[in-house]
């Protein structure tokens, strides 16, 4: 059995979560001789890098195509042997890499029978512990109190995390008494003991002193992690923060590559480690970033804000180790989520169950991808 197809799908659809904002993915479709099709995806988020990731993966296919799809690490290897000068440090290679990786461990799971998590080891549990991950954008802080208390109440779910310094009107992060105020009434509708977490969005440009204000004042609320309070690269200003507060604090999600998650462990600046396998380097480097994370005995959170496919994959990641605090559930329906596969992910009582079926264990519907493709 040989790869005989690699083909780009840069996609781009309309996110409730996200205010309604166009967003864009790039999906990698490989098709093997005996027709099996393995799927992978990266988090472009916007549209030209939707298509200049699709111009390197057609770009870098003639690599993929010819050899067998269980030659995993080789065609790894050649990738990387290829992309060299644009892929140093992470970059736009990074997405094309990324949606490769997943690709090819979805298709060595459907030709060997097995499911992805089965491939990694096994799953150390059968479901993950679920929160509602979405951004407030109303400009009413009333109305999002209520709608993100009804997730916990209502809809089952264990906790929640808010973005703040998103779009819309909602204005969070901007003004100190109102941020706290916000937690405060979070706090009180979705009771003491759910999960609350806050995300500074990188709109906002707090300075140290705003970082620790907010992040004291909000762990007066019980916070379970403050999520990038300070912009990834100020590690000083991390440090500083972290000798002023309890709480845990997140922060990686915007790192590319291994070496980058690498630097970030040695700092000692993060407790919660996040992960995007559609973003630094797919399951193969997940798994690599898990040991760092294990190692140095702090948590794995991985990201998983755009496709089923990047839920599926970070499933899997998350449920080999047990260094997962928590999986994230985008709340309202979105077509690249629950239009998209034939069985979308949904949580029961603030469970999510990893999926057993051939590789990542999700039916992709093509006509879907089809619809939402951007040229
Ligand atoms: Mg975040």
């Amino acid at each position: 059995m040989t790869i005989t197809k690699v083909d780009a799908i840069p996609v781009a659809y309309t996110e409730p979560n996200d205010c309604d904002s166009t967003r864009s993915l790039l999906f990698c479709r490989i098709e093997t001789s005996d027709g099996v099709v393995g799927w992978g995806e990266a988090i472009t988020q916007f549209p030209e890098a939707s298509r200049s990731s699709a111009v390197l993966l057609e770009g870098v296919a003639d690599i993929v195509i010819g050899h067998d799809p269980l030659d995993h690490h080789l065609i790894l290897a050649e990738l990387e042997r290829r992309m060299w000068w644009y892929t140093y440090g992470g970059g736009i290679g990074a997405f094309v890499l990324s949606a490769i990786d997943v690709a090819l461990w979805d298709l060595r799971g459907k030709i060997l029978g097995r499911s992805v998590s089965e491939l990694l080891g096994g799953a150390l549990r059968s479901e993950l512990p679920v929160i509602s991950s979405s951004h407030a954008f109303n400009a009413s802080l009333e109305f999002e109190i209520e709608r993100h208390g009804a997730y916990v109440r209502d809809d089952g779910y264990l906790g929640i995390k808010i973005g703040m310094g998103k779009r819309g009107e909602s204005r969070l992060g901007y003004e100190f008494d109102r941020d706290v105020a916000f937690v405060a009434g979070l706090r009180e509708a979705i009771g003491p003991d759910a999960i609350l977490i806050m995300d500074r969005g990188q709109s906002l440009e707090w300075t140290v002193s705003d970082a620790i204000r907010r992040t004291q004042a909000f762990n007066d609320y019980r916070l379970t992690w403050m999520e990038e309070p300070l912009e990834p690269r100020d590690v000083e200003g991390f440090r500083r923060l972290r000798q002023q507060v309890t709480c845990l604090i997140g922060t990686g999600e915007r790192e590319f590559t291994v070496d980058g998650y690498q630097d970030l462990l040695a700092s000692g600046i993060s407790d919660v480690v996040g992960f995007d396998p559609g973003r630094a380097g797919g399951i193969t480097s997940g798994l690599k970033v898990i040991r760092l994370v294990e190692d140095a005995n702090v948590w794995f959170n991985a990201h998983a804000w755009s496709s089923a496919v990047t839920t599926a994959a970070s499933i899997a990641l998350s449920a080999s180790t047990n260094r997962c605090m928590l999986f994230e559930q985008k709340p309202l329906a979105n077509p690249m989520q629950d239009e998209l596969i034939t069985q979308p992910f949904v949580q029961h009582h603030g469970a999510m169950a990893v999926p057993t079926g051939p590789g990542l264990g999700i039916e992709v519907i093509e006509s879907v991808l089809e619809h939402y493709r951007i040229r």
